[in-house]
C-alpha cells in the first residue's frame, strides 16, 4: 500500500496551496480530485464568471454612454464569450497537474472515502497517510422538493452552449444576482425567486436596496418571500411553483437554476470511519484548522467550519495555515483579517468589516455615513444611476469598522477600505492621503 506524509482530498485553491507547500518542504504528498484539477474558482466559479462579465461590462458601458459619444451598443455574442472563457478553463488542469509532477506529488483522479483513521479508498486503490487534508469545497444544496433535481447548477450555467430565452434562479444570493445580470444583459428574460424578505442577507440592506432597484430596472423579475415547492417539466419549458404566505403562484422558464446555497462537500467521505467530527457547516476544526476529534486530519477552504468566508482568498490563506501546521507542528493559529466580499453585478456591490447592526451589538460607539452620491463626478462621467456608500466609524478611535459600497469599480475601492481597517488607519491619516485623480479611489476620503 502506498504511504504518504500528507494526502490532500480536493485540488481547489486550498488543497493546491497545501499540497504544493508541503511538497516544497520535502514531505511526500499525494492529491486526488474526482473532477479535473483546479477546483471551483478556476474551473466553475470566480474566473470563468469574471471572463464572461467582461463582455457584459462593455455592453453596459456603451449603453450608459449612448448619445454621449457612443452611437452603437454592441451585442453580446454568447458563443464567442463562452469560447474565450473556455480557453482559460481548459488551460488549467494540465498546467496544474504538470506543476504537481514537477514537485513529485502523486496525482489521483477519483473520489475519496475514509476507511479508517489512516487509510483512504481511492477507486480500486487504498492508500495510507500520516496526515490527511480535507479540501473538498462546497456543492450546490440538494433541492428536496418535487422536481428539485430538474434545476441546473451554477456549473451548468457557466457551460451553457446557448443562452436560454428565459432563466429562473431559485435563491437570491450572490451567484443568482451575478448570473441573472449576465443573462439579462445578454438578452434573456430572467427571474429570481428568493424565500426570505431580503436577498443577499449578509450585505448591508440599505446598500442592497440600491442593487435591488438596479436589478429590477434591468428587467429582472425579483420575487421575494416566495419559497419554491415544485418544478415540473413541460414540453419546452418548466413550471415552478412558489408559495408566498400560503398563496401559490407559478412561474415559467426555459431553464431553472439552483442558486440556493452551497453546503460543504463532505457528506460522501465516510467521515465517521476516521472519527472526524463535522456539522452542516463543515469539518469541525480548532484554531490550527485541525479536526477537533482526529489530530491527523486538517481541513481548509469551503469544507472547513472555520470563521473564514467561503471565498477564494480565504481558501488560499487557510491552505497556507494548514501546510504550516503540518510542516512545523501546530504553531500557526488562523487569524482572519477583514474579508472583502463582492457581488460582481453591474453596478457592483462590495462589503468589508462590520455591518451597522454588528458594530452596535459589539458595543461600539459609531458614526454612520450613508449617502447616495450619483451626483459625484465619477458617477456623472460614467453616467451611472447607482453610486452609494455606507461607512461605519468607531467614534472613540476614529477608525473604520465597516464599509459597504455600490457603484462603479467598488470591487477595487473596497480593497483600500480592507487595508485601512486591517492597519487601523485613522480617519485623519486617510484624509491626508493623496490618491491619484480622477480615479474611483480618490472618492474614498469623501466617504468618511
Ligand atoms: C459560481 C461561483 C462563483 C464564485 N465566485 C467567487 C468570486 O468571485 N470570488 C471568490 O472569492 N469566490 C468565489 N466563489 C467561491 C470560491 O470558488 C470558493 O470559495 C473556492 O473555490 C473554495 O476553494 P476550496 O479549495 O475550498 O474548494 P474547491 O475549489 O471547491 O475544490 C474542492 C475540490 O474537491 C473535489 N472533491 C470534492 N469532494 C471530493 C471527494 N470526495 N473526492 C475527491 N475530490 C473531491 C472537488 O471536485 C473540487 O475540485 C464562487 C463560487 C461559485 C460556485
Amino acid at each position: 500500500m502506498k504511504k504518504y506524509d500528507v494526502f490532500v482530498i480536493g485540488s481547489g485553491m486550498s488543497g493546491m496551496t497545501t499540497a504544493n507547500k508541503c511538497a516544497s518542504k520535502g514531505l511526500t504528498v499525494g492529491i486526488t480530485d474526482e473532477l479535473p484539477y483546479g477546483g471551483t474558482c478556476a474551473l466553475r466559479g470566480c474566473d470563468p464568471k469574471k471572463v464572461i462579465i467582461g463582455a457584459t461590462e462593455v455592453r453596459e458601458f456603451a449603453q450608459r454612454l449612448k448619445g454621449n459619444g457612443i452611437d452603437t451598443v454592441p451585442k453580446i455574442n454568447w458563443e464567442d464569450i463562452m469560447a474565450f472563457k473556455q480557453s482559460f478553463v481548459d488551460a488549467m488542469p494540465p498546467k496544474i497537474e504538470k506543476g504537481y509532477k514537477n514537485k513529485d506529488i502523486d496525482t489521483y483522479h477519483t473520489s475519496a472515502k475514509f476507511l479508517s483513521n489512516n487509510t483512504l479508498q481511492l477507486g480500486d486503490e487504498v492508500i495510507e497517510a500520516d496526515k490527511f487534508v480535507i479540501a473538498t469545497g462546497a456543492k450546490p444544496r440538494v433541492l428536496d422538493f418535487e422536481g428539485g433535481n430538474l434545476a441546473l447548477s451554477s456549473t451548468d450555467f457557466l457551460n451553457l452552449k446557448k443562452l436560454p430565452e428565459s432563466l429562473l434562479f431559485i435563491g437570491g444570493g450572490y451567484i443568482a444576482f451575478e448570473f441573472a445580470h449576465i443573462a439579462a444583459r445578454a438578452g434573456a428574460d430572467v427571474s429570481i425567486l428568493h424565500r426570505g424578505e431580503h436577498p443577499l442577507e449578509n450585505f448591508d440592506q440599505d446598500i442592497v436596496q440600491h442593487l435591488v432597484d438596479a436589478t429590477r430596472k434591468l428587467g429582472i423579475k425579483l420575487v421575494l418571500k416566495t419559497e419554491v415547492s415544485k418544478i415540473e417539466k413541460k414540453e419546452d419549458h418548466y413550471v415552478v411553483t412558489g408559495n408566498s404566505n400560503g398563496k401559490k403562484s407559478t412561474y415559467m422558464a426555459a431553464s431553472v437554476f439552483n442558486s440556493a446555497g452551497r453546503p460543504p462537500a463532505i457528506f460522501d467521505l465516510d467521515l465517521k470511519k476516521a472519527d472526524i467530527s463535522f456539522s452542516k457547516k463543515g469539518i469541525t476544526v480548532n484554531d490550527y484548522l485541525q479536526s477537533t476529534s482526529n489530530p491527523n486530519i486538517y481541513a481548509a477552504g469551503d469544507s472547513a467550519d472555520s470563521k473564514g468566508l467561503p471565498l477564494t482568498p480565504l481558501a488560499v490563506m487557510e491552505g497556507h495555515v494548514v501546510a504550516s501546521n503540518i510542516i512545523k507542528g501546530n504553531q500557526k493559529k488562523v487569524s482572519y483579517p477583514p474579508m472583502p466580499s463582492v457581488v460582481f453585478t453591474l453596478p457592483t456591490m462590495a462589503t468589508v468589516g462590520l455591518l451597522e447592526d454588528e458594530a452596535k451589538e459589539k458595543g461600539y460607539e459609531i458614526n454612520v455615513n450613508f449617502e447616495k452620491v450619483d451626483n459625484w463626478f465619477n458617477a456623472r462621467r460614467l453616467n451611472v444611476d447607482e453610486y452609494a456608500f455606507k461607512t461605519i466609524i468607531d467614534k472613540n478611535n476614529n477608525t473604520i469598522l465597516g464599509a459597504h459600497l455600490i457603484g462603479p469599480h467598488c470591487e477595487e475601492t473596497i480593497n483600500l477600505f480592507a487595508m485601512a481597517i486591517k492597519t487601523k488607519m485613522t480617519i485623519s491619516d486617510l484624509k491626508t492621503m493623496i490618491f491619484s485623480y480622477p480615479t474611483m479611489a480618490s472618492d474614498l476620503t469623501y466617504m468618511l
